[in-house]
């Protein structure tokens, strides 16, 4: 009988001791898995964290300095308008327009005329400037010059002098709109005339020209001074005998016209001595305010 109450005794003391064996280990396991995978996360997460303290100190020093915006590539689109296809201005008022093209194909490189420039200065005469895309791409700074210039208004002279009568309306579009968008990005200014290369058109090239916003913009009043055998003489002769009212006279300044800037003083005196006023071709069609004096 004794035997018996040793063994049950015996058997509870093995059971508690195998049950506090097993609630340590039960206890204890959880303790090395918390440490073992709080060690490696802690890391990562420690190390990232002091470089975005530093980052926002760097962008606050560009947000100081931010004074030049950049022009936008994309000119603002204007209105469409109705075919405006204009030779002459009013003939019934003393006003006449000196006008350049400032042509280039992509393929035939041109140049710019500065001495042009200088007499139009000399004598405060204001004046229109064509400027063709691939022309402005080539000459940014002469580009700027005359666009700093209050007395000269920038037309548009398509992109690459292509004839225009006969291409897509794609190709006709961009050659307006690329040229659009060059002369704004570098000047800020939107042309709303446009002049043809070589002076050809379609029913298709005038519509387009309109459904863009801007006005066709001929002469009547040719120069020849792409001409190199037409010297200035004949150049002024060529005015004396066509100039009106109204006129508008075609001139190049790509460095093609070739004895334009000699010209130009005598065509500028003689066209004042007549009791013309120069203007530009905006003024000339009442678009914009006629000069003071
Ligand atoms: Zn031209």
């Amino acid at each position: 009988m004794m035997k018996i109450i040793k063994l049950i005794v015996s058997l509870i003391a093995f059971t508690l001791a195998a049950c506090q064996a097993a609630n340590v280990t039960v206890i204890e396991s959880p303790i090395p898995s918390m440490t073992s995978t709080a060690t490696p996360s802690s890391t990562p997460t420690f190390t990232p964290s002091p470089q975005p303290t530093f980052t926002p100190s760097i962008t606050i020093t560009p947000s100081v300095t931010p004074t030049e915006t950049p022009r936008p590539n994309i000119a603002p689109t204007l209105p469409y308008t109705d075919v405006h296809f204009i030779l002459h201005g009013d003939r019934d008022k003393p006003y006449v327009a000196l006008t350049f093209d400032l042509c280039q194909k992509p393929e035939l490189p041109a140049w710019f005329d500065n001495g042009i420039v200088d007499v139009l200065n000399e004598y405060e005469v204001p004046a229109t400037f064509f400027m063709g895309g691939d022309w402005m791409r080539t000459h940014v700074d002469e580009t700027l010059l005359l666009a700093s210039n209050p007395n000269f208004e920038l037309g548009n002279h398509s992109w690459s002098h292509p004839d225009l009568p006969g291409l897509s309306a794609e190709v006709i579009s961009s050659e307006i709109v690329n040229t659009q968008n060059l002369l704004y990005k570098l000047t800020g200014r939107q042309s709303t005339l446009f002049r043809l290369p070589a002076g050809k058109y379609d029913d298709l090239t005038l519509g387009l020209i309109a459904w863009h916003g801007l006005k066709t913009i001929q002469w009547d009043v040719e120069t020849g001074d792409p001409d190199p055998t037409i010297d200035a003489e004949r150049m002024n002769w060529a005015v004396r005998e066509r100039v009106q009212n109204g006129s508008i006279i075609v001139m190049h300044a790509n460095g093609r016209g070739w004895h334009t800037a000699e010209a130009l003083p005598q065509m500028i005196k003689y066209l004042r001595e007549q009791g013309y006023t120069l203007v530009t071709v905006s003024q000339l069609l009442g678009l914009e305010p006629l000069p003071q004096h």
